[in-house]
């Protein structure tokens, strides 16, 4: 299957940007998930590629073909909506079927196609059903399997599990990563939930403002975030950000020596990015804060500590502290994150 590109793309409706000169390349196979917050122009992107809007600027290639100037059913992409579109007076048969239908394509053709796609999306039994008749998840699936069923060159995915409950949601992921890693078409999903990209994309896409923020693995964005916007955005619970500064290597409001890591060793407004996993509560801790939270999240506790007048959310703790306890706590100075507070841009360490 062909990879895709976009080369310097724009578009805006009338005073708004919603894509600011992006460019991308997905690799043949490839799982690329968009993410950022609403209005970022996620959707925008992926009509463009679909043809449903018209570009401003920029090109548009699936492998070496151009296709921006192609009429939608010329393109060979495939979309699935996120309220579906299945039509309702047909059965799922016909739903699948449509699409080789309008191809022309013959009627044992058409048959075999249908059979085996229910067969891979667990559809064989309802297949005399309509719309009306199945869960969310089984309705997510035949939409689905209407857009892989012509093999598209290129698989376009919405928001597709909005409608659905945590539970299927976490399982349709799985699918449709097996299903897009079996059938290794390029695909290009959008979202607005980070844990959704993290566990599917084979690299994410992050817009803010119709811009491409970072683009990368989902450890690569984690663990070596662009700016402010990219760590804040990934994670759960979100990453403690604390204004501070460093002066003469010591980092405060922590108080403690930073040893030379920084490039300049006077920064007076830095932004400290510290994941909640890494910071420990142990009785030898460094640091002392009073605890105003415990979650009960399941397999762990949330707590958060008010240290400095600062707010400390530390993940998996086992067991619950009284809210006005003092507690002592410490992480690895060499795993936080370390931010520019003026511009937001991550400050580099020396290797
Ligand atoms: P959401 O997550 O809320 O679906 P999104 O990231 O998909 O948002 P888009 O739908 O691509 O964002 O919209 C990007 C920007 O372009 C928004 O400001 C939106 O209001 C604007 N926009 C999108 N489509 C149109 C349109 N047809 N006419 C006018 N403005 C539009």
């Amino acid at each position: 299957m062909p990879g895709l590109k976009l080369k310097n793309i724009s578009k805006s409706f009338d005073n708004t940007v919603a894509l600011d000169n992006v460019s991308l390349e997905l690799e043949e196979g490839e799982l690329l998930v968009i993410l950022g917050p609403s209005g970022c122009g996620k959707s925008t992107l992926l009509r463009l590629i679909a043809g449903l809007e018209e570009l401003d600027s920029g090109e548009i290639y699936i492998g070496d073909k151009q296709i921006d100037k192609l009429r939608p059913k010329d393109r060979n992409v495939s979309m699935v909506f996120q309220n579906y579109s299945l039509y309702p007076h047909m059965s799922v048969e016909k739903n699948l079927a449509f699409p080789l239908k309008i191809a022309k394509q013959s009627k044992d053709y058409i048959n075999k196609q249908v059979t085996g796609t229910a067969e891979l999306l667990d559809l064989t039994d309802k297949l005399k059903s309509r719309p009306g008749e199945l869960s969310g998840g089984q309705r997510q699936r035949v939409a689905v399997g209407r857009a892989i069923i012509r093999n598209p060159a290129i698989f376009l995915l919405d928001e597709p599990f909005s409608n659905l409950d945590a539970n299927l949601r976490t399982k349709m992921r799985r699918e449709i990563v097996r299903l897009q890693k079996n059938m290794n078409t390029t695909t290009v999903h959008v979202t607005h939930d980070q844990a959704e990209a993290l566990t599917m994309a084979d690299r994410i896409a992050l817009l803010d403002k119709g811009r491409l923020v970072q683009l990368g693995t989902p450890k690569e964005l984690y663990s070596s975030p662009v700016n402010i916007f990219v760590a804040d955005f990934l994670g759960y619970p979100k990453i403690n950000l604390i204004d501070g500064s460093i002066k003469n290597g010591i980092l405060y409001p922590f108080g403690c020596n930073l040893e030379k890591s920084f490039k300049t060793d006077d920064c007076n407004k830095i932004t400290i990015g510290i994941r909640p996993e890494i910071i420990k509560m142990r009785e030898n801790g460094l640091f002392e804060g009073k605890v105003t939270d415990s979650v009960y999240l399941g397999d762990q506790y949330v707590i958060t500590l008010n240290f400095n007048n600062c707010k400390i959310v530390i993940s998996g703790e086992k067991y619950p502290v009284k809210n006005g306890k003092i507690v002592k706590f410490t992480f690895d100075l060499k795993k936080a994150l370390y931010f520019n507070r003026l511009n937001g841009d991550r400050i580099s360490k020396i290797k």
